[in-house]
């Protein structure tokens, strides 16, 4: 053995693409959406999150982040409150068409089609920003073709925080490509706790009530027929998952697909 190996160099691949912004929408002055570029290379199922982030003082600063645009598409979209003073957020919200933003390579995340088990009805059960995957999830076809309806719900405090009531309520149904799919089966039901509005109430009192299966004119839930996906803060978490198994349905995870899953829509600090 003669002693010219060529020497090892160790080349580190970052765990981060750089997506290029291409808009900006703010909503209220507390959540705002953009979109992104995607790398051609990059791959999730709809539903899933990724590290999002900025680069600053030459590190990356990621948070997860759902994204809500469905697997098809060839952009990222994502859907974000604004914390005062947070650490991503504060500067996130000041993002423009051209800026760069981190993406993690990897999805991941439990509010997928196949961690649940057949079903005539998806419930997508939402508060706030955890209504991102459901972005993602309402706008994939394979979603009206494993279930015969699909029902989204959206609960915020005041009437201007329902940010996408005309995508989902309006535009998806009149889509040209998605449209004819969806039809009448993509029922959207916003509600708000702190204002008058046609639907009022915590939607967890209103599944208890029986008001949500009235005003959709549904059965009440039956774990036989329905399946379901919840993401918000984490009373609703919490709420939503007791109301559910006192019913009899059962978690489930890809490893173990069951009857309805969860995912946080953030961390309670
Ligand atoms: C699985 C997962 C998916 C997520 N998806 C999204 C998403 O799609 N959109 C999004 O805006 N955030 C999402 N988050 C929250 C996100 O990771 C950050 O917490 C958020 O971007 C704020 O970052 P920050 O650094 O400004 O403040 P942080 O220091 O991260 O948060 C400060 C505090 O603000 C509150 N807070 C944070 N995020 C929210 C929120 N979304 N709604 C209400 N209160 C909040 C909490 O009390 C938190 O402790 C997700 C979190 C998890 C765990």
């Amino acid at each position: 053995m003669t002693g010219d190996a060529a020497p090892l160099v160790a080349t580190r691949v970052s765990p981060f693409l750089q997506e290029r912004v291409t808009w900006v929408r703010h909503w209220t002055d507390a959540l705002f959406s953009f979109g992104t570029t995607r790398d051609p290379g990059f791959r999730f199922s709809s539903g899933q999150f990724v590290m999002l982030g900025l680069e600053v003082d030459g590190r990356p600063l990621p948070r997860a982040y759902s994204i809500a645009s469905p697997s098809w598409s060839n952009e990222l979209e994502f859907y974000s409150i604004k914390v005062a003073n947070g650490p991503l957020t504060s500067r996130l919200k000041l993002i423009q068409p051209g800026d760069t933003v981190l993406v993690g390579r990897k999805a991941t995340g439990t509010l997928v089609l196949d961690a649940l088990r057949p079903g005539r009805t998806l419930y997508l059960l939402s508060t706030g920003t955890g209504l991102a995957p459901f972005l993602s999830l309402i706008r994939d076809p394979d979603v009206y073709e494993r279930f015969a309806r699909v029902v989204v719900t959206h609960g915020c405090r005041t009437v201007a925080d329902l940010s996408y009531a005309a995508l989902i309520g309006e535009d998806l149904p009149a889509d040209p490509d998605l449209g004819e799919l969806i039809g009448e089966r993509l029922i959207y039901y916003p509600t708000v706790t702190r204002e008058d509005f046609r639907n009022a109430g915590r939607i967890t009192d209103l599944i208890e009530s029986g008001r949500l299966f009235a005003d959709i004119g549904a059965p009440a839930f039956d774990p036989a027929a329905d399946r379901v996906m919840i993401c918000g803060g984490p009373a609703f978490l919490r709420d939503a998952k007791a109301v559910l198994l006192a019913r009899g349905f059962e978690e489930g995870s890809l490893a173990s697909p069951g009857d309805f899953v969860i995912e946080r829509a953030f961390v309670d600090s």
